[in-house]
């Protein structure tokens, strides 16, 4: 994701009703039989009722040198559940808008939403993600791994607002048509987050002894 620095994004709601109505809403080429197909991750670990608060939302402070640790196992997870999919980017060198990936907490999975499988299993990752615990607790792997925000397909979910708006782009790669992004808070970013630790963490701030250095 972009954030161009002035853009706002938790304060200025993104209108576009008419956008809502499109994205996850069943995909005409996703059949019953292949959504049953295709796995959902397993967390490996029987969670209790206790469960984080959603992420504050921490825009991206530094330019980093490397991926978080919560951000690399997030990535396996994603590829090992769904074979043949790939990370097509996590960690990059600054530029001057504001985006996570400079920080390295972010990571874009390669799920291209005209493909159907790929699609599916997009979709498959996304109901893990927000479905309701059997404690009762809605979004909960979503709140579990500290992310932050995720985008797709024109479409963005901010821990801000817990709803699906419209991203405003431009271009498939702009508008994440041909991947899902996925932003961190710190806690998850540093795999403090009870999907990590399989402790309720409280939200973390910004390391300011691992600063590198800022853009000019
Ligand atoms: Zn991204």
């Amino acid at each position: 994701m972009r954030l161009q620095r002035s853009a706002a994004a938790v304060t200025t709601p993104l209108l576009c009703l008419l956008t809502l109505a499109v994205s996850l809403a069943a995909p005409a080429g996703a059949s019953t039989a292949r959504a049953r197909l295709t796995p959902t991750p397993r967390a490996g670990y029987q969670f209790s009722p206790p469960i984080e608060e959603f992420s504050p939302y921490q825009p991206e402070k530094f330019c980093r040198k490397t991926v978080e640790p919560g951000v690399k196992r997030f990535e396996r997870l994603l590829t090992s559940t769904y074979s043949g999919t790939a990370i097509v980017s996590d960690l990059r060198p600054c530029a001057s808008d504001t985006s996570e990936h400079y920080d390295g907490r972010a990571v874009d999975w390669g799920v291209d939403y005209r493909k159907p499988s790929q699609r599916a299993d997009g979709k498959a990752m996304l109901q893990w993600l927000f479905a309701t615990d059997a404690f009762g607790n809605r979004d909960a792997m979503f709140r579990r791994l500290g992310l932050m925000y995720i985008i797709w397909n024109h479409r963005i979910w901010g821990s801000w607002d817990q709803r699906w708006e419209h991203y405003s782009c431009k271009g498939v790669t702009a508008c994440h048509v041909d991947h899902m992004h996925f932003s961190f808070g710190w806690a998850g970013a540093e795999a403090k987050t009870s999907y990590f630790s399989h402790r309720v963490s409280a939200p973390v701030g910004y390391p300011p002894h691992r600063r590198t250095h800022r853009r000019h």
